[in-house]
């Protein structure tokens, strides 16, 4: 019997789930990836990389049929306030999500997986307490009376839930962290999907110095971003430790959106002029409350936003000079 652990990782296609298969095997792992893609932006590492939908039972059930050590259920119908907060997607959101978890929990406890991760997001806390830009109230503790302002957070409400449920009733050893913003290089940088950290990046990176960039609302709105190294070290003292959560993994650096378009303007070395337009734009204001994390873990990020962002642009840089490239070969 080889002497290594196995771990599951769904959404493996994805942002934060390839970067987790690539620390998972620097630590050792046999891993199994499942997406409906392959990844967008690099060649994963994994042992084995299923292309399945896990919305289907039988896909479920059969991706567990290796004695999993530990299981990163992180696949969802997700992207970011273009996507989840128009009301547009709102069935799929639901309807995809809550099957795929509906599914993982069953056939988890079915297979014996001695533990699993879930990852919620910050979007399942209430809205009326995120209407203070300077002052909004992230603690674990905060979440009831519920009152999430999307489906999406509704449905990460449901489904910390539902693995709760599973973990009570029959003894399935559960994790589960609240994501605040998390960003990195490989990750959605264009599309409609993507998160503000790349989309303020690709907007920089695309105008010229002394041009100008769109920002959505008024852009004093509050939000606070990790950077994915961090993230994925939070997750893994999380994974290994006796806790279960809900515990928000985040960054306390609060900052407002026109400030992270500045920052992504200084990494550039560009000046640029902000253009305020109409767009989705979620809560008035959103920060990790990390008592929880610290006292349980002894976990805070290491690192200012920007020397993440630093990172991210260079590599979005990179993707939009290829996409120009590309544009002027055709
Ligand atoms: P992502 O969209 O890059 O990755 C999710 C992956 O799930 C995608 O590759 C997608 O193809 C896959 N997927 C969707 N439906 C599937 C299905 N039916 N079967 C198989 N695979 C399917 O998102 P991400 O940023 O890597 O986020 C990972 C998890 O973390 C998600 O659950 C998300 O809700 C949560 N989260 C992320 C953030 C963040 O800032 N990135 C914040 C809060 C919560």
């Amino acid at each position: 019997m080889p002497n290594h652990k196995y771990a599951l990782v769904c959404g493996a296609g994805g942002f934060i789930g390839g970067h987790l298969v690539k620390r998972l095997k620097k630590e050792g792992f046999w891993v199994r990836g499942i997406d409906l893609k392959q990844h967008d932006y690099s060649k994963l590492p994994a042992d084995d990389f299923i292309i399945g939908d896990l919305r289907d039972p039988v896909i479920c059930k059969n991706i567990l049929d290796k004695p999993f050590d530990q299981v990163y259920q992180l696949a969802a119908d997700m992207g970011g306030a273009g996507y989840i907060f128009t009301g547009e997607h709102d069935a799929d959101v639901m309807h995809n999500s809550a099957s795929i978890n509906l599914n993982m929990s069953y056939y988890s406890q079915k297979a014996g997986v001695k533990k699993i991760f879930y990852s919620s997001s910050a979007c399942m806390y209430p809205a009326y307490n995120q209407e203070d830009p300077d002052n909004p109230k992230l603690s674990e503790d905060s979440a009831y009376p519920a009152a999430p302002d999307s489906e999406y957070g509704w449905e990460k409400l449901f489904s910390e839930r539902l693995y709760l449920s599973f973990q009570r009733n029959y003894g399935l050893n559960v994790r589960i962290a609240r994501f605040h913003n998390i960003f990195g290089p490989e990750g959605t940088w264009t599309g409609g999907r993507e998160k503000s950290p790349a989309a303020m990046c690709r907007k920089v990176a695309e105008a010229k110095d002394g041009g100008e960039i769109e920002v959505w609302g008024d852009g004093k709105q509050t939000r606070s971003f990790l950077y994915i190294d961090e993230c994925l070290e939070a997750v893994r003292r999380l994974v290994d430790s006796d806790f279960t959560g809900p515990v928000n993994i985040g960054s306390e650096e609060m900052v407002t959106i026109n400030r992270l378009a500045e920052i992504a303007m200084e990494v550039a070395g560009k000046k640029l002029s902000i253009k305020h337009i109409p767009g989705p734009l979620g809560v008035r204001g959103r920060n990790s409350d990390n008592h929880l994390i610290k006292q349980k873990l002894g976990w805070a990020p290491s690192q200012p936003l920007k020397v993440g962002m630093e990172k991210t642009y260079k590599w979005i840089s990179e993707q939009v000079e290829k996409a120009k490239a590309a544009a002027l070969a055709r």
